[in-house]
């Protein structure tokens, strides 16, 4: 892989029952990343982030992973997935990442980009969206991680369990993102580039926003193999896949 790269992923939701995931990210941390100009996780980097108390040894290994990588003089920024929404400054000093909102507008030399993890672009899942912004809310948050690790760890997996449920019960296109949606994130934005994941659909879609061509980014998921975005200023871009 080229040098002097951003690179961008997303949708890793790595876990300890999915150890090839693991591995691949750890090798990817070591490789490509480590020779990147910086790394963008755009969410669902966990499967589940019950807070940043949680020393689980699979998360351990990817954290300090990630601690090296930024330790190396690689910045490391994330967005929060809707699996690991509950990042906070822990999960910071345990990484050296940087958390950033969502979504964000990106300044790459000339470009900017608006980047997110994409599931604020998913407007016509209602239900979804509610969820959302229950778990959103700090006060919710508060009082979740004041429960002990071991009953969050139960909670987030009966939504996990929820969640499988939702997906098989929704007609996919209610999953994708809006295309009403993109066009007004582009236009109040003012760019027309766009980075996202969380739909897992990787590929370039164009947009039409009010006679101008507006270019979607869509990273892959890590479940069979990797997907990154690497992109140099100047508007080079190439998604790629990774094998295993
Ligand atoms: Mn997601």
């Amino acid at each position: 892989m080229p040098d002097a790269a951003h690179l961008f992923i997303s949708d890793l939701h790595l876990d300890a029952s999915a150890p090839a995931a693991v591995e691949q990210f750890l090798q990817f941390l070591s490789a490509e990343a480590a020779r990147a100009r910086s790394l963008y996780i755009l969410g669902d980097l966990f499967e589940a982030w019950v807070g940043d108390d949680d020393e689980e040894p699979a998360r351990q290994r990817v954290c300090e992973a990630l601690m090296r990588l930024t330790r190396g003089g690689v910045p490391c920024f994330v967005v929060r997935g809707n699996r690991d929404f509950l990042f906070g400054a822990g999960f910071e000093a345990r990484t050296g990442c940087q958390l950033l909102p969502d979504p964000l507008l990106a300044t790459f030399g000339e470009q900017q980009i608006f980047v997110s993890h994409g599931d604020v672009l998913c407007t016509d899942d209602h239900s979804y969206q509610e969820l959302r912004s229950i778990v959103r809310n700090p006060q919710w948050q508060g009082r979740f991680l004041a429960l002990p690790l071991a009953a969050r760890r139960i909670v987030a997996d009966a939504a996990r369990a929820g969640s499988k449920a939702h997906t098989q019960n929704v007609q996919r296109a209610i999953m994708d993102v809006n295309p009403q949606a993109v066009v007004t994130a582009f236009r109040v934005s003012g760019t027309r580039l766009m980075i996202h994941g969380h739909t897992h659909r990787p590929g370039i879609f164009q947009h039409d926003v009010d006679g101008e061509l507006g270019t979607r980014i869509v990273l892959g998921d890590w479940y069979e193999q990797g997907s990154v975005l690497i992109y140099r200023d100047g508007d080079h871009y190439e998604l790629r896949t990774l094998k295993r």
